[in-house]
C-alpha cells in the first residue's frame, strides 16, 4: 500500500529546521515587545461571509484562493486566508474598540489555494500586526520603524527594500478610478482577460498586473498620487519625513496598490530581490474604512502581515548556525545503571533548572550509545556502568574538547561540576 503523503503545497517543518524558526520567532517577539504590542490568538476557521465582506468579492483571495466548505450544519466556513478580518471580528465581538487604542499581533497558519512554488504555499505562516484607534501618521511610521528594527536584528536589512505609496481616501480614489478607467478604455486591445474583467469591478488592481505585455500601458497610466487631497498628502509626507529623520531608506512606488479593497492612505511592502517573483516578505497598510464595513463605529486601523516562509528563505541565505544543543547525554549500561541513571537524571534536572540532559533509552551496547552521544551535539557524556554504580561514581567525558580526558566524579559532585561549566 502506498504511504499517505501531505497535501500539495502544505509542508512539514522538520526538527532540523525548527531551530531557525524558533530563532526568528524569538527575535520577532522581542521586537514586538520593545514597542508594547500584545498577542491575540484567533480561530483558524471563520464564517465565509466575514472574508467576503472584508477582503472584497473581486480579489484574488475571494475569487479563487479560499478553502471554503459547508460544515455539518450547512454553514459555509472558510479556513482563514489572512488574519486581519478575524482579528477585527474578534475585537468588535468583545467590545475592544470603544474609545480604546490597541497594538496587537498574532501568529499562525493561513490557507490559500494557489499554485505552489518556492515562497508560495497553500498553508503558510504569517505574523500579523494590527493597530486600532490611531489616526496619526506616527503609528504608520512606527510600524515601518518596527519592521526596520526587526530586519536589523535578524541581519537581513541589506537584503530588503521598503516601498511606499498612498492610496488616499475612498472619495479621492473614486475620482482617480474614473480617470483610470477612461485611460484604460483607450487601450482595450492590450488588456488581458483578467484586466478587462477588472476594468468594471476593480480597475486599480490592473496596476498590480504581472503580465509583461501590459507593462507599458500600466507605466503610462495616470498616477493616484496626483489625485490626493491635502490631508492625505500631508499624512504621507509626515511619514516620509519621519523615516528620513531616522535614517530609514525607502522608495515611493506609485504602482503599489495592494490586492485588497480595504486599504486607504498608506500602503507599503518590504521586498527582496533574492526570492524571484515571491519577493514580498511583508506587506500592509492603513484600512480606516474596514471597521465600519464590518459593522463597527468608524475608527482608524493600520497593520501588516509578514510571510514567515519567505523570511526563513532569506535567513537561510545567511551564515547563521542555530542548532539546538543539549548539555549532557547520559549513557547507561546494565540494569542497575539504568535504574540509578534515570533517577540521577531527574534529580539533576530538579537541581539545575536550565540543564538540557538527554537520557539514552535505547538499551543498546556502550559503543552504539557513544555514537549517539557524539551525534547528539552534547557538551558532555555521562557514563554509568555496573562498576560506577558500585562505587557511587559516574564517568564524565567532554565531547567537545579532545584534550580533556574522561574523569570519574562522585554522584554528589555532579551538580557542582555542571555549575562550574556555567550550566545553572
Ligand atoms: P503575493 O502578491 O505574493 O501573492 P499577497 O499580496 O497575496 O502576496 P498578502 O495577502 O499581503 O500577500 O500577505 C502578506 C504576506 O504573506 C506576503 O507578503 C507574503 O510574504 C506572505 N504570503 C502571502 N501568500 C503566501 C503564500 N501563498 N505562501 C507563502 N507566503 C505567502
Ligand atoms: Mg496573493
Amino acid at each position: 500500500m502506498a504511504n499517505i503523503q501531505a497535501i500539495r503545497g502544505m509542508h512539514d517543518i522538520l526538527p532540523e529546521q525548527t531551530p531557525l524558526w524558533q530563532y526568528a520567532e524569538k527575535i520577532i517577539r522581542d521586537v514586538l515587545s520593545n514597542y508594547g504590542y500584545s498577542e491575540i490568538r484567533l480561530p483558524a476557521v471563520e464564517k465565509t461571509e466575514l472574508f467576503k465582506r472584508s477582503i472584497g468579492e473581486v480579489t484574488d483571495i475571494v475569487e479563487k484562493e479560499m478553502y471554503t466548505f459547508d460544515d455539518r450544519n450547512g454553514d459555509s466556513l472558510t479556513l482563514r486566508p489572512e488574519g486581519t478580518a478575524g482579528c477585527l471580528r474578534a475585537c468588535l465581538e468583545h467590545g475592544l474598540l470603544h474609545n480604546q487604542v490597541h497594538r496587537l499581533w498574532y501568529y499562525g497558519a493561513m490557507y490559500r489555494h494557489e499554485r505552489p512554488q518556492k515562497g508560495r504555499y497553500r498553508q503558510f505562516y504569517q505574523l500579523g500586526v494590527e493597530t486600532y484607534g490611531m489616526a496619526s501618521a506616527d503609528i504608520d511610521a512606527e510600524l515601518l520603524l518596527l519592521t526596520d528594527r526587526l530586519w536589523k536584528r535578524l541581519g537581513i536589512r541589506e537584503k530588503v527594500r521598503l516601498q511606499l505609496n498612498s492610496l488616499g481616501t475612498i472619495a479621492e480614489r473614486l475620482v482617480y478610478r474614473d480617470a483610470l478607467v477612461a485611460y484604460f478604455e483607450q487601450h482595450l486591445a492590450i488588456l488581458d482577460e483578467d484586466s478587462l474583467r477588472r476594468l468594471k469591478s476593480n480597475p486599480l488592481r490592473i496596476l498590480d498586473t504581472k503580465n509583461p505585455a501590459m507593462a507599458d500601458v500600466v507605466k503610462n497610466a495616470p498616477e493616484l498620487m496626483n489625485y490626493l487631497g491635502d490631508d492625505s498628502r500631508h499624512h504621507f509626507q509626515t511619514i516620509l519625513d519621519t523615516l528620513t529623520d531616522l535614517g530609514v531608506s525607502f522608495e515611493i512606488n506609485t504602482r503599489l496598490v495592494r490586492g485588497l479593497d480595504y486599504y486607504s492612505k498608506t500602503v507599503f511592502e518590504w521586498v527582496t530581490d533574492e526570492l524571484g517573483s515571491q519577493g514580498t516578505i511583508c506587506a500592509g497598510g492603513r484600512y480606516d474604512g474596514l471597521i465600519e464595513q464590518l459593522g463597527g463605529k468608524a475608527n482608524s486601523a493600520i497593520g501588516f502581515a509578514m510571510g514567515m516562509e519567505r523570511l526563513l528563505l532569506l535567513l537561510e541565505t545567511l551564515d547563521i548556525t542555530v542548532a539546538s544543543t543539549i548539555d549532557v547525554y547520559m549513557i547507561r549500561v546494565g540494569e542497575q545503571a539504568e535504574k540509578v541513571g534515570l533517577r540521577l537524571a531527574e534529580q539533576l534536572r530538579t537541581e539545575i533548572p536550565n540543564l538540557k540532559l538527554q537520557l539514552d533509552c535505547t538499551g543498546s551496547g556502550i559503543k552504539s550509545q557513544f555514537k549517539k552521544a557524539d551525534k547528539s551535539g552534547a557538551k558532555f557524556a555521562f557514563i554509568l556502568g555496573e562498576d560506577e554504580v558500585t562505587q557511587g561514581k559516574i564517568a564524565v567525558k567532554s565531547l567537545r574538547d579532545e584534550q580533556v580526558g574522561q574523569q570519574l566524579l562522585m554522584l554528589s559532585d555532579l551538580a557542582d561540576f555542571l555549575r562550574k561549566q556555567n550550566i545553572i
